[in-house]
């Protein structure tokens, strides 16, 4: 008996087959979600609960471990003529677990399937009319299929209103657009999954749409370790044509291959190993710094369901930042931070603090400056007797990223990168090496687990805190030295 397919299996396989077949046959082998990714799944389940409010007296049909059980208790629930949750239905080599199935007419149901994401994409159409196709064909006369996601402009006030969080969009005739294929696919997916090789499939723009590959890994590891061709900046699909042509490192690129200026400096640089610095451009940038230096890092957390009142979903809101002050040249950095507790708005102390830090003159300081000004914008189009404020230091902020995005300055130990976690280890001797967390999706997760999460050990919870602020101010000290590297750049 070929084994059954569930609807993530089914979407893992139209991505790519040869990762469907490590599913099934070297299940080993496909990493486990590490805990950024489990914060993903978490969320989702929040929003999942949430949902479910929106259907009082529904019911939770209990999942077996076999799905020929979950079939029949999902049956038996049926004749409640009550919403269900997490009905399961076996249809041929098809097995799905519909999030939400509504009793409508006399004996029809409307599909439901809840997304944390902001609006309806490709693959849910799939995953609708993979639903629809198993349920259809066990006996449930389904009327339409509904997509419930996140609205994205929903402002929170008080408690949340989950019929406003939630927007639902009829996807019915998208999904029997796609149910005539259906059959075929799973007939093609289940050979596949039988086959004693692995499915010889280039690595290719599948392995990150719709979701990253868990496999990239093992896939991806035939690249020369450096220099290979997925550090062209910018490559798109030249990458790709240029590995279809046997180029796998950036200095094996043909002279006679049309590249971009920045893709040009990039090249010429790893090609002599030389870093390309513009003087006149470093010298254009640094004249736009004023003393005294204020050097300014937000983490945040943006969930699908708002945790503060004047927030919406995914908003980004800071719970810390680190700010380090140089009065004048060859001044001593004085550090200033704020990790918030959890327990109430972290963006009124935020604001608080840096009108008095931040001071009337000097350069803010920060790397993908946008971000800190946005974070800043909205906290303050909240807390609106700090608009006044933020207006007053708006055009101060300066954008580290800028001399590294436009290439004034380009080391080849960047690897094609110009962000703040490739640029401070490429010209400088700082790292993030050893530091527990060492990345701002991390910070955020881990963040959101020990100050939201249930039953959370202290020690713990003390040990992520210490974590959060070890990584803060790195970014911070980082962007010191990384302006102190441009500077002598220029010097000499
Ligand atoms: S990494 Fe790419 S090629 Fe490999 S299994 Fe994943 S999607 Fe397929």
């Amino acid at each position: 008996m070929p084994p059954l397919l569930s609807k993530s299996k089914y979407l893992h396989g139209l991505q790519c087959p040869k990762l469907l077949w490590y599913e099934y046959n070297r299940k080993a082998d496909v990493p486990q979600a590490g805990p950024m990714m489990q914060n993903v799944f978490d969320e989702g389940r929040k929003v999942g609960a949430l949902a479910h409010e929106l259907f009082p007296g529904g019911i939770i049909v209990e999942r077996d471990r076999s799905p020929q059980t979950t079939h029949s208790r999902s049956l038996l629930a049926l004749k409640e003529r009550q919403p269900l949750f997490e009905a399961g239905f076996v249809y041929k080599n098809a097995y799905a677990l519909a999030d939400i199935l509504v009793p409508v007419e006399e004996d029809q149901w409307d599909l439901i399937e809840v997304k944390s994401s902001t609006s309806v994409k490709d693959d849910h159409l799939y995953d609708a009319a993979f639903q629809k196709y198993t349920y259809s064909g066990a006996g449930v006369k389904i009327r339409n299929c509904y997509i419930m996601y996140i609205n994205k402009e929903y402002v929170k006030q008080g408690e949340i209103e989950p019929d406003k969080l939630f927007i639902r969009q009829n996807v019915t005739a998208e999904a029997n657009e796609r149910i005539k294929e259906i059959e075929a696919e799973i007939d093609s997916l289940q050979k596949v999954i039988a086959q004693k090789d692995i499915p010889d499939i280039k690595v290719g723009p599948q392995c990150g749409y719709p979701d990253g590959c868990p496999l990239i890994p093992l896939c991806w590891s035939f690249l020369p370790d450096e220099e290979h061709i997925f550090i062209l900046y910018a490559g798109g699909q030249h990458r790709y044509d240029l590995m279809e042509r046997g180029v796998l490192k950036v200095t094996d690129i043909p002279a006679d291959y049309e590249l971009d200026p920045k893709q040009t400096i990039q090249l010429k640089s790893h090609k002599s190993g030389k870093t390309h610095i513009d003087k006149r451009k470093i010298k254009g940038f640094l004249k736009t710094l004023k003393y005294p230096y204020y050097f300014l890092d937000f983490e945040t957390i943006a969930t699908p369901i708002p945790i503060f009142d004047g927030t919406s979903p995914y908003q980004a809101v800071p719970f810390q930042y680190s700010l380090f002050v140089i009065e004048n040249e060859g001044a001593e950095p004085k550090h200033f931070g704020y990790l918030a507790p959890g327990d109430v708005d972290p963006r009124i102390e935020i604001l608080k603090q840096l009108k008095e830090l931040l001071g009337t003159g000097g350069s803010i300081i920060a790397y993908s400056a946008p971000f800190e000004i946005g974070c800043l914008r909205r906290s303050a189009d909240y807390f609106t007797e700090y608009q006044e404020w933020f207006i007053s230091i708006e055009n101060r902020f300066v954008d580290l990223l800028l001399p590294f995005q436009k290439f004034f300055y380009y080391s080849p130990d960047q690897a094609g990168r110009a962000s703040l976690k490739s640029v401070l280890p490429a010209i400088t001797h700082s790292s993030y090496d050893g530091l527990e967390i060492a990345q701002g999706g991390l910070a955020s997760s881990e963040y959101a687990r020990v100050t939201f999460g249930k039953d959370i050990d202290p020690a713990d919870k003390e040990r992520v805190r210490h974590a959060l602020e070890l990584y803060c101010d790195q970014d911070t000290r980082g962007m010191i030295e990384i302006l102190a590297v441009l500077k002598s750049s220029v010097a000499k």
